[in-house]
């Protein structure tokens, strides 16, 4: 009977407790020596236009493979990077990794989007825009192509320097997104703070439009919203076909979720790119 919650009331530490911190503190230590390890990959999810179905972007995803514990979700092991602070050459070495792929996707002529999920423990960072800037330069992407996706799970410490930073990136051409819009992480506070180029809409706000109407209202304002305020839209976690004709029918600009594709392996996804590309090139032929 210890520990003290921020309520005020009291909790027993369980053994339940014993073991979450025991993995917590595993996965930890574990974070420290991965890179090294090997033991990361990135998937690449495709987005697609809501109304040509054309694949506009990937979102960059990193797939731990701990050597004993197996995969482990990045909503566990992320936050921990976040707080050990090892997010930061763990989220250099995701962005140099993605931004090489997607110019093997320009360079086979698919001129795709990326975008990297950034913590902002990295962009309060200093030399983090000199970075992300030499990145681009080493491996030859153009800015445009690139599109940061942040949240703010974590107080900053310096959020001035942050709006510094993200202003600097945006005079360059690189692009914002605001992921998870609508969650407590992602609020609209952002869209003032922020030089903002795009809105992810959460995956929950999206999960009941097919058969809740308040649920469609709530989607339809955050359209109108981001419309008049000249935000690029994209709904997340879309699953259906219902969901989708929603979107597409309410003006959502990208739709991003298993319905189009899983995220998948760097090879998996060029032949995605690849082969959509030649039955948009048949039907095309097809027609006429
Ligand atoms: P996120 O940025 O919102 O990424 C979207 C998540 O939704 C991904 O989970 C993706 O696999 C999942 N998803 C996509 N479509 C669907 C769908 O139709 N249905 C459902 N149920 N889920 C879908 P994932 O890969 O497990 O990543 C979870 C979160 O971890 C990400 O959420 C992001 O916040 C964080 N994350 C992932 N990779 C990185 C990274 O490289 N750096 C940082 N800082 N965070 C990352
Ligand atoms: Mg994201
Ligand atoms: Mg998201
Ligand atoms: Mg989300």
């Amino acid at each position: 009977q210890s520990k003290a919650r921020g309520n005020g009331n009291y909790t027993f530490f369980t053994p339940e407790m014993g073991k979450a911190l025991l993995r917590q503190t595993r996965l930890a230590s574990g974070l420290k020596s991965a890179l090294a390890r090997n033991e990361f990959t990135v998937v690449y999810q495709p987005l697609c236009d809501a109304k040509t179905g054309e694949v506009t972007s990937a979102e960059a995803l990193i797939r731990w493979n701990h050597s004993k514990m197996g995969l482990i979700p990045p909503n566990e092991f992320i936050p921990i990077a976040e707080e050990t602070r090892i997010i930061i050459p763990i989220g250099e070495w995701v962005l140099r990794s993605a931004v090489q792929e997607a110019k093997r996707w320009h360079d086979a002529g698919h001129m795709i989007i990326v975008a990297v999920n950034i913590s902002c423990i990295q962009l309060e960072e200093c030399h983090c825009y000199q970075k992300i800037q030499q990145i681009l330069a080493e491996t030859g992407l153009e800015p445009q192509f690139l599109e940061l996706e942040i949240t703010e799970r974590v107080a900053l410490s310096n959020p001035e320097e942050m709006i510094r930073i993200l202003n600097n990136l945006r005079s360059i051409g690189i692009k914002i997104a605001i992921d998870d819009f609508g969650t407590g992480y992602s609020s609209l506070s952002y869209l003032k703070k922020y030089p903002v180029h795009t809105i992810k809409i959460d995956r929950s706000f999206i999960q009941d439009i097919a058969f809740e109407v308040r649920d469609r209202a709530m989607l339809k304002a955050l359209l109108i919203m981001a419309k008049s305020l000249n935000f690029s839209t994209v709904a997340e976690g879309v699953e259906t076909p219902e969901q989708f004709s929603i979107l597409s029918d309410m003006g959502c600009n990208v739709v991003q979720g298993f319905l189009l594709s899983t995220p998948l392996s760097g090879e998996e996804f060029f032949n995605f790119i690849t082969n959509r590309r030649m039955e948009e090139g048949q039907l095309l032929s097809s027609l006429g």
